[in-house]
């Protein structure tokens, strides 16, 4: 278990600066490198756990309390989304990742957090990042002309590395349910052609009990949630397998936000999930062709979770007025993005298959 060291202040080993020039070092997605951009300077991260700690989960809850936290950050919050986020490095001027509302510096505040434990840190860098935006703009059907233009300025895209907690316990579940196999009957209709037969499925129950148990590892529960802008489903998942123990040397150059589901809030939405899992587990054990499961008495044990950071990248561009929004799972490269249709393109596309068809139609006759 770790021991909690209070006001030990998270960013004193930031702002790594490069021994040969003096620039900013940066973190060298798909590597375990920081890079200066300027002169190539490259130093490793020095991995200093072997392997990362999962953090007693009762023990936080129960002694460190609601507002359990390890270390403090530096937070900007964004008025108009509610997005906290943290920056590694010096800036001049920063957007809100999610929402495009400009940050201002003096709002800077110290907040307490509990330490990531663990991170996935970026695969793919900035400029193949931008090169997938600009290859999906490119293959869009029906995007107005000029949305190119618009959407690849390159201050819009940032790297986010997204909080989440993570959960693993021992689950048992003692259950009462009933197990359904299927048989068919042959019954007789009358039907315009005459008497004839067919097969009725019929289902035959029977009670069951039993028990399940087994380890539930890494349920991942999304940290942040902000008024609208969620990660989508479809690029939200990464190999867990890559993660390394945390270091911030691996946030710079990116955005960090910081979670604001609390542990226990976040706890309580894994234990859902957990139930999920279950009640597959009782299927699986009840067997037949389909079940009902009428009591689960679920229990967890030796709950652990640890706080980590996964990354993305994230577009936000504004197309007449209207913002939408682009992703890419920062690890896979899988993307996902909101796009602006041309009314134009769409309404001479369906004058024309109008047109068509009256043609056909006058030749036809
Ligand atoms: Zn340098
Ligand atoms: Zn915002």
């Amino acid at each position: 278990m770790q021991e909690l060291t209070m006001e030990e202040t998270f960013d004193s080993e930031v702002n790594k600066s490069c021994p040969n020039c003096g620039a900013e070092l940066k973190f060298k997605p798909g590597s375990h490198q920081l890079l200066c951009q300027y002169c190539g300077y490259e130093e490793f991260i020095a991995q200093e756990k072997s392997s990362f700690e999962e953090l007693e989960l009762q023990h936080y809850l129960k002694v460190v309390g609601e507002n359990a936290y390890t270390e403090t950050i530096e937070l900007l919050n964004c008025k108009n989304c509610g997005a906290n986020q943290h920056v590694e490095e010096n800036y001049k001027s920063l957007d809100c990742v999610y929402c495009g509302e400009p940050l201002i510096r003096e709002d800077i505040e110290k907040e307490g957090w509990i330490l990531p434990g663990a991170l996935v840190p970026f695969q793919l860098d900035g400029k193949k990042a931008r090169q997938l935006f600009k290859n999906w703009v490119r293959g869009i059907w029906f995007a107005p002309n000029n949305l190119k233009r618009a959407a690849l300025a390159p201050e819009g895209l940032h790297g986010l590395y997204v909080p989440y907690w993570t959960f693993d316990a021992n689950l048992y579940a003692a259950y009462q349910g009933q197990r359904g196999d299927y048989y068919y009957e042959t019954q007789r209709v009358r039907t315009k052609k005459g008497i004839q037969t067919r097969q009725v499925r019929k289902t035959r129950w029977s009670r069951v009990s039993g028990h399940v148990s087994g380890f539930v590892d890494d349920i991942l529960i999304n940290a942040s949630e902000k008024k609208r802008r969620e990660i989508p489903e479809k690029i939200a998942y990464w190999n867990l397998k890559e993660l390394v123990a945390f270091s911030p040397k691996y946030l710079a150059g990116f955005v960090t936000e910081k979670y604001t589901i609390s542990l226990k809030e976040g706890h309580h939405r894994s234990f859902r999930e957990a139930k999920e899992i279950a009640y597959n587990w009782i299927r699986r054990d009840i067997g037949g062709d389909t079940q009902r499961i009428g009591h689960a008495d679920i229990k967890l044990s030796d709950e652990t979770f640890k706080h980590i950071l996964l990354p993305v990248y994230i577009s936000s561009y504004r197309y007449n007025g209207k913002e939408y929004l682009f992703y890419i799972n920062g690890q896979t490269g899988v993307l996902s993005g909101s796009r602006p249709y041309s009314f134009w393109k769409i309404f001479i596309l369906v004058l024309f298959i109008l047109v068509f068809i009256i043609l056909i139609a006058i030749f036809a006759q």
